[in-house]
Protein backbone atom coordinates (compact mmCIF):
# COMPACT_ATOMS: atom_id res chain seq x y z
CA UNK A 1 0.00 0.00 0.00
CA UNK A 2 3.03 2.08 0.46
CA UNK A 3 3.36 2.57 -2.80
CA UNK A 4 -0.19 3.47 -3.28
CA UNK A 5 -0.48 6.40 -1.19
CA UNK A 6 3.26 7.71 -2.44
CA UNK A 7 1.38 7.96 -5.76
CA UNK A 8 -0.83 10.18 -4.23
CA UNK A 9 -4.40 8.12 -3.70
CA UNK A 10 -5.99 6.43 -1.08
CA UNK A 11 -6.77 3.51 -3.12
CA UNK A 12 -5.90 1.61 -6.15
CA UNK A 13 -8.63 -0.24 -8.83
CA UNK A 14 -6.63 -2.59 -9.62
CA UNK A 15 -7.83 -3.72 -13.36
CA UNK A 16 -5.32 -5.31 -15.52
CA UNK A 17 -5.94 -8.88 -15.53
CA UNK A 18 -2.54 -9.88 -14.99
CA UNK A 19 -2.11 -7.46 -12.34
CA UNK A 20 -5.35 -8.34 -10.05
CA UNK A 21 -3.24 -12.40 -10.78
CA UNK A 22 -0.20 -11.43 -9.27
CA UNK A 23 -1.87 -9.25 -6.63
CA UNK A 24 -4.47 -11.92 -5.02
CA UNK A 25 -3.58 -15.52 -6.96
CA UNK A 26 -6.81 -15.10 -9.17
CA UNK A 27 -7.31 -17.17 -12.84
CA UNK A 28 -10.13 -15.43 -13.75
CA UNK A 29 -11.27 -12.15 -15.18
CA UNK A 30 -13.77 -9.45 -15.69
CA UNK A 31 -12.83 -8.68 -12.01
CA UNK A 32 -11.07 -5.85 -10.57
CA UNK A 33 -9.38 -5.72 -6.90
CA UNK A 34 -9.59 -2.46 -5.01
CA UNK A 35 -6.95 -1.66 -3.06
CA UNK A 36 -7.83 0.43 -0.04
CA UNK A 37 -6.22 1.59 2.83
CA UNK A 38 -6.78 -1.26 5.51
CA UNK A 39 -9.04 -3.56 2.77
CA UNK A 40 -9.11 -5.46 -0.44
CA UNK A 41 -12.02 -6.38 -2.11
CA UNK A 42 -12.25 -8.42 -5.32
CA UNK A 43 -15.17 -7.25 -7.43
CA UNK A 44 -16.46 -10.00 -9.85
CA UNK A 45 -19.53 -11.65 -10.78
CA UNK A 46 -21.48 -15.00 -10.11
CA UNK A 47 -19.45 -17.18 -12.88
CA UNK A 48 -16.19 -16.53 -10.33
CA UNK A 49 -17.91 -16.52 -6.72
CA UNK A 50 -16.68 -20.18 -5.91
CA UNK A 51 -13.65 -20.10 -7.97
CA UNK A 52 -12.34 -16.97 -5.95
CA UNK A 53 -13.51 -18.88 -2.96
CA UNK A 54 -10.86 -21.51 -4.24
CA UNK A 55 -8.32 -19.48 -5.54
CA UNK A 56 -8.15 -16.62 -2.61
CA UNK A 57 -9.89 -17.81 0.44
CA UNK A 58 -8.80 -14.75 2.29
CA UNK A 59 -9.81 -12.07 0.11
CA UNK A 60 -13.35 -10.53 0.56
CA UNK A 61 -15.41 -10.22 -2.60
CA UNK A 62 -18.01 -8.73 -3.83
CA UNK A 63 -20.33 -10.59 -6.28
CA UNK A 64 -22.56 -8.30 -8.07
CA UNK A 65 -25.23 -9.30 -9.80
CA UNK A 66 -26.81 -9.15 -13.16
CA UNK A 67 -28.37 -6.14 -13.82
CA UNK A 68 -25.74 -4.13 -11.73
CA UNK A 69 -22.40 -3.37 -14.06
CA UNK A 70 -19.20 -3.71 -12.97
CA UNK A 71 -18.28 0.16 -12.37
CA UNK A 72 -21.12 0.72 -10.48
CA UNK A 73 -19.92 -2.04 -8.29
CA UNK A 74 -17.00 -0.46 -7.78
CA UNK A 75 -18.58 2.88 -7.12
CA UNK A 76 -20.40 1.02 -4.18
CA UNK A 77 -17.37 -0.66 -3.00
CA UNK A 78 -15.15 2.54 -2.65
CA UNK A 79 -18.28 4.44 -0.94
CA UNK A 80 -17.89 1.77 1.62
CA UNK A 81 -14.07 1.97 2.17
CA UNK A 82 -14.46 5.96 1.99
CA UNK A 83 -11.85 6.24 -0.74
CA UNK A 84 -11.78 10.21 -0.86
CA UNK A 85 -8.93 9.75 -3.67
CA UNK A 86 -8.85 7.06 -6.27
CA UNK A 87 -5.90 5.71 -8.38
CA UNK A 88 -7.08 3.99 -11.24
CA UNK A 89 -5.16 1.83 -14.22
CA UNK A 90 -5.10 4.32 -17.22
CA UNK A 91 -3.48 1.48 -19.27
CA UNK A 92 -5.94 -1.09 -18.65
CA UNK A 93 -9.33 0.61 -17.62
CA UNK A 94 -11.46 1.18 -20.59
CA UNK A 95 -12.50 4.14 -21.29
CA UNK A 96 -16.59 3.88 -21.17
CA UNK A 97 -15.56 2.97 -17.29
CA UNK A 98 -13.60 5.06 -16.77
CA UNK A 99 -16.14 7.70 -18.27
CA UNK A 100 -18.88 6.01 -16.26
CA UNK A 101 -16.97 5.62 -13.09
CA UNK A 102 -16.48 9.35 -12.54
CA UNK A 103 -20.13 10.10 -14.33
CA UNK A 104 -21.37 8.14 -10.95
CA UNK A 105 -18.50 8.42 -8.25
CA UNK A 106 -19.22 11.73 -7.31
CA UNK A 107 -17.20 12.93 -4.34
CA UNK A 108 -14.23 10.89 -4.89
CA UNK A 109 -11.27 12.26 -7.21
CA UNK A 110 -9.98 9.84 -9.83
CA UNK A 111 -6.57 9.79 -10.92
CA UNK A 112 -4.95 7.68 -13.83
CA UNK A 113 -1.56 6.12 -13.04
CA UNK A 114 0.64 3.66 -14.73
CA UNK A 115 2.56 0.89 -14.15
CA UNK A 116 2.45 0.75 -10.38
CA UNK A 117 1.89 -3.06 -10.06
CA UNK A 118 3.94 -3.67 -13.36
CA UNK A 119 6.95 -2.09 -11.88
CA UNK A 120 6.41 -4.67 -8.45
CA UNK A 121 5.84 -7.97 -11.02
CA UNK A 122 9.00 -6.77 -12.92
CA UNK A 123 11.44 -8.92 -10.20
CA UNK A 124 10.66 -12.17 -10.05
CA UNK A 125 10.51 -14.14 -6.76
CA UNK A 126 11.67 -17.79 -6.56
CA UNK A 127 7.99 -19.29 -7.11
CA UNK A 128 7.96 -17.46 -10.64
CA UNK A 129 11.38 -18.18 -11.35
CA UNK A 130 10.63 -22.04 -11.45
CA UNK A 131 7.05 -21.57 -13.81
CA UNK A 132 9.35 -19.22 -16.32
CA UNK A 133 12.19 -22.44 -16.08
CA UNK A 134 9.67 -25.14 -16.56
CA UNK A 135 7.93 -22.78 -19.46
CA UNK A 136 11.34 -22.72 -21.36
CA UNK A 137 11.88 -26.55 -20.48
CA UNK A 138 8.40 -27.14 -22.46
CA UNK A 139 9.23 -24.98 -25.19
CA UNK A 140 12.33 -26.44 -25.49
CA UNK A 141 11.18 -30.32 -25.64
CA UNK A 142 8.09 -28.92 -28.11
CA UNK A 143 11.42 -27.52 -29.99
CA UNK A 144 12.96 -30.80 -29.90
CA UNK A 145 9.90 -32.79 -31.13
CA UNK A 146 9.34 -29.63 -34.04
CA UNK A 147 12.88 -30.34 -35.24
CA UNK A 148 12.54 -34.74 -35.20
CA UNK A 149 8.84 -34.44 -36.94
CA UNK A 150 9.67 -31.62 -39.24
CA UNK A 151 8.70 -32.90 -43.35
CA UNK A 152 9.14 -30.83 -46.33
CA UNK A 153 5.63 -30.54 -47.57
CA UNK A 154 4.28 -28.94 -43.84
CA UNK A 155 3.12 -25.60 -44.16
CA UNK A 156 4.04 -22.78 -41.57
CA UNK A 157 0.43 -23.13 -40.34
CA UNK A 158 0.73 -26.93 -39.56
CA UNK A 159 4.10 -26.52 -38.26
CA UNK A 160 2.91 -23.90 -35.67
CA UNK A 161 0.16 -25.69 -34.90
CA UNK A 162 1.85 -29.08 -34.14
CA UNK A 163 4.69 -26.95 -31.88
CA UNK A 164 1.63 -25.89 -30.04
CA UNK A 165 -0.39 -29.17 -29.68
CA UNK A 166 3.10 -30.61 -28.36
CA UNK A 167 3.05 -27.29 -25.93
CA UNK A 168 0.17 -28.79 -24.23
CA UNK A 169 0.99 -32.16 -24.46
CA UNK A 170 4.22 -31.57 -22.77
CA UNK A 171 2.22 -29.98 -19.59
CA UNK A 172 2.33 -25.96 -20.66
CA UNK A 173 -1.32 -24.89 -20.54
CA UNK A 174 -0.33 -24.11 -23.84
CA UNK A 175 2.29 -21.75 -26.18
CA UNK A 176 2.18 -17.87 -24.47
CA UNK A 177 1.63 -16.43 -27.88
CA UNK A 178 0.65 -17.48 -31.77
CA UNK A 179 3.88 -19.12 -32.58
CA UNK A 180 5.92 -17.90 -35.47
CA UNK A 181 7.14 -19.92 -38.49
CA UNK A 182 8.13 -18.08 -41.13
CA UNK A 183 10.06 -19.97 -43.94
CA UNK A 184 12.42 -18.36 -46.35
CA UNK A 185 12.12 -14.74 -47.09
CA UNK A 186 8.72 -14.33 -45.03
CA UNK A 187 11.60 -14.59 -42.05
CA UNK A 188 11.65 -10.98 -42.86
CA UNK A 189 8.50 -9.95 -41.02
CA UNK A 190 9.70 -9.83 -37.04
CA UNK A 191 5.85 -10.55 -36.62
CA UNK A 192 4.77 -13.00 -39.55
CA UNK A 193 1.80 -15.02 -39.27
CA UNK A 194 2.30 -18.30 -39.86
CA UNK A 195 0.59 -19.25 -43.02
CA UNK A 196 0.46 -21.81 -46.73
CA UNK A 197 4.49 -21.62 -47.22
CA UNK A 198 5.83 -25.21 -46.99
CA UNK A 199 8.78 -25.70 -45.26
CA UNK A 200 10.77 -27.13 -48.57
CA UNK A 201 10.04 -24.12 -50.37
CA UNK A 202 12.71 -22.31 -48.67
CA UNK A 203 16.31 -23.02 -47.39
CA UNK A 204 15.52 -21.87 -43.68
CA UNK A 205 12.90 -20.98 -41.25
CA UNK A 206 12.51 -19.00 -37.82
CA UNK A 207 10.55 -20.04 -35.28
CA UNK A 208 10.03 -17.83 -32.50
CA UNK A 209 8.02 -19.61 -30.06
CA UNK A 210 7.26 -20.31 -26.24
CA UNK A 211 5.40 -21.84 -23.49
CA UNK A 212 3.14 -20.98 -20.66
CA UNK A 213 3.14 -22.96 -16.95
CA UNK A 214 1.29 -21.88 -14.30
CA UNK A 215 0.93 -18.02 -16.19
CA UNK A 216 4.22 -17.78 -17.20
CA UNK A 217 6.28 -17.94 -20.02
CA UNK A 218 9.01 -17.88 -22.03
CA UNK A 219 9.98 -17.08 -25.54
CA UNK A 220 12.68 -18.13 -27.56
CA UNK A 221 13.58 -17.84 -31.35
CA UNK A 222 15.69 -19.89 -33.25
CA UNK A 223 16.78 -20.27 -37.12
CA UNK A 224 16.52 -23.54 -38.57
CA UNK A 225 18.31 -24.19 -41.90
CA UNK A 226 16.59 -26.61 -44.12
CA UNK A 227 19.07 -26.76 -46.70
CA UNK A 228 22.65 -26.58 -47.16
CA UNK A 229 23.62 -23.71 -45.07
CA UNK A 230 23.32 -20.30 -47.65
CA UNK A 231 26.65 -18.22 -47.14
CA UNK A 232 24.63 -14.72 -46.17
CA UNK A 233 22.23 -16.67 -43.45
CA UNK A 234 25.60 -18.04 -42.14
CA UNK A 235 27.77 -14.57 -41.80
CA UNK A 236 24.49 -12.22 -40.88
CA UNK A 237 23.88 -14.87 -38.18
CA UNK A 238 27.62 -14.70 -37.10
CA UNK A 239 26.57 -10.58 -36.54
CA UNK A 240 23.18 -11.12 -34.71
CA UNK A 241 25.00 -14.15 -32.15
CA UNK A 242 28.17 -11.55 -31.53
CA UNK A 243 25.42 -8.70 -30.69
CA UNK A 244 23.69 -11.02 -28.60
CA UNK A 245 26.94 -12.16 -27.07
CA UNK A 246 28.00 -8.74 -26.12
CA UNK A 247 24.32 -7.54 -25.04
CA UNK A 248 24.63 -10.68 -22.13
CA UNK A 249 28.03 -9.44 -21.06
CA UNK A 250 26.66 -6.36 -19.93
CA UNK A 251 23.44 -7.94 -18.16
CA UNK A 252 24.03 -7.25 -14.23
CA UNK A 253 22.65 -6.16 -11.24
CA UNK A 254 22.84 -1.70 -11.91
CA UNK A 255 22.86 -1.78 -15.88
CA UNK A 256 20.71 0.87 -17.62
CA UNK A 257 18.35 -0.71 -20.30
CA UNK A 258 19.52 1.24 -22.83
CA UNK A 259 22.75 0.75 -22.84
CA UNK A 260 22.66 -2.39 -23.25
CA UNK A 261 20.57 -2.59 -26.37
CA UNK A 262 23.21 0.41 -27.80
CA UNK A 263 25.75 -2.49 -27.24
CA UNK A 264 23.91 -4.75 -29.43
CA UNK A 265 23.12 -2.45 -32.15
CA UNK A 266 26.56 -1.19 -32.16
CA UNK A 267 27.72 -4.65 -33.57
CA UNK A 268 24.93 -4.83 -36.15
CA UNK A 269 25.49 -1.57 -36.92
CA UNK A 270 29.02 -1.78 -37.40
CA UNK A 271 28.63 -4.72 -40.18
CA UNK A 272 27.20 -2.10 -41.93
CA UNK A 273 23.24 -3.98 -41.17
CA UNK A 274 22.09 -1.03 -38.72
CA UNK A 275 19.25 -0.02 -41.10
CA UNK A 276 18.28 -3.82 -41.06
CA UNK A 277 17.31 -3.84 -37.41
CA UNK A 278 14.50 -1.75 -36.24
CA UNK A 279 13.18 -3.27 -32.42
CA UNK A 280 13.88 -3.15 -29.51
CA UNK A 281 16.33 -5.82 -28.22
CA UNK A 282 14.55 -7.39 -25.91
CA UNK A 283 11.75 -7.16 -22.79
CA UNK A 284 10.77 -8.57 -19.38
CA UNK A 285 8.67 -11.86 -19.18
CA UNK A 286 6.69 -13.30 -16.67
CA UNK A 287 2.75 -13.39 -16.71
CA UNK A 288 3.04 -11.01 -19.68
CA UNK A 289 5.02 -12.08 -22.73
CA UNK A 290 5.86 -8.02 -23.40
CA UNK A 291 6.68 -6.08 -19.95
CA UNK A 292 9.02 -4.28 -18.16
CA UNK A 293 12.07 -3.65 -18.06
CA UNK A 294 12.07 -2.94 -22.12
CA UNK A 295 15.83 -3.44 -23.37
CA UNK A 296 15.44 -0.66 -25.97
CA UNK A 297 16.67 2.93 -26.89
CA UNK A 298 15.69 5.44 -24.50
CA UNK A 299 14.95 2.91 -21.63
CA UNK A 300 16.33 4.10 -18.80
CA UNK A 301 15.13 1.28 -16.51
CA UNK A 302 17.71 0.03 -14.10
CA UNK A 303 18.32 -3.75 -14.14
CA UNK A 304 18.34 -5.96 -10.76
CA UNK A 305 18.61 -9.35 -9.38
CA UNK A 306 15.72 -11.46 -10.24
CA UNK A 307 14.18 -9.51 -13.44
CA UNK A 308 14.31 -12.15 -16.65
CA UNK A 309 14.41 -10.79 -19.72
CA UNK A 310 14.83 -11.90 -23.60
CA UNK A 311 17.84 -10.40 -25.60
CA UNK A 312 16.85 -10.87 -29.23
CA UNK A 313 18.81 -8.96 -31.53
CA UNK A 314 17.92 -9.39 -35.33
CA UNK A 315 18.78 -8.60 -39.06
CA UNK A 316 15.77 -8.55 -41.55
CA UNK A 317 16.33 -8.51 -45.14
CA UNK A 318 13.06 -7.34 -47.06
CA UNK A 319 13.06 -9.80 -49.89
CA UNK A 320 15.63 -11.74 -48.79
CA UNK A 321 14.78 -13.15 -44.89
CA UNK A 322 16.03 -12.74 -41.53
CA UNK A 323 17.73 -14.01 -38.53
CA UNK A 324 17.07 -13.37 -35.14
CA UNK A 325 18.23 -15.09 -32.07
CA UNK A 326 16.01 -15.07 -28.85
CA UNK A 327 17.04 -16.23 -25.10
CA UNK A 328 15.49 -15.93 -22.13
CA UNK A 329 18.22 -14.33 -19.57
CA UNK A 330 17.74 -14.08 -15.88
CA UNK A 331 20.00 -11.43 -13.94
CA UNK A 332 21.74 -12.37 -10.91
CA UNK A 333 23.09 -10.98 -8.15
CA UNK A 334 26.52 -11.11 -9.27
CA UNK A 335 25.51 -11.18 -13.47
CA UNK A 336 23.10 -12.75 -15.49
CA UNK A 337 22.18 -16.29 -16.33
CA UNK A 338 21.11 -17.32 -19.78
CA UNK A 339 18.21 -19.72 -18.94
CA UNK A 340 17.50 -21.35 -22.36
CA UNK A 341 19.94 -24.15 -23.13
CA UNK A 342 18.71 -25.15 -26.66
CA UNK A 343 21.82 -25.19 -29.09
CA UNK A 344 22.08 -21.91 -31.11
CA UNK A 345 24.48 -23.28 -33.67
CA UNK A 346 23.42 -22.90 -36.88
CA UNK A 347 24.71 -26.52 -38.23
CA UNK A 348 23.62 -28.02 -35.47
CA UNK A 349 20.23 -26.83 -35.79
CA UNK A 350 20.51 -27.90 -39.71
CA UNK A 351 17.59 -30.22 -40.72
CA UNK A 352 16.95 -32.56 -44.22
ZN1 LIG B 1 9.88 -14.12 -29.35
ZN1 LIG C 1 10.41 -11.60 -27.47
Amino acid sequence: MRWVRRAGAEALLVSSVPNVRWLTGFTGDDSVLLLAERQALMISDTRYDQQLGEECPELERVIRRAGTTLMEAVVRAVRQCRVGKLAIEGQSLTAADYLELTAKLTGTTVQATSGMVERLRQVKDREELAAIREAIAAAERGFAVLRATLRPEQTEKEVADALEHQLRLLGAEGASFRSIVAVGDRAALPHYRPGGRRVGQGRFMLVDWGARVRGYVSDLTRVVPTSRIPAKLDRLFRVVELAQAQAIRLLRPGAVAEEVDAAARAVIAGAGLGRYFGHGLGHGIGLEVHEGPRLAPGSKAVLRAGMVVTVEPGIYVPGWGGVRLEDDVLITRSGAQVLTTVSRNLAELALF
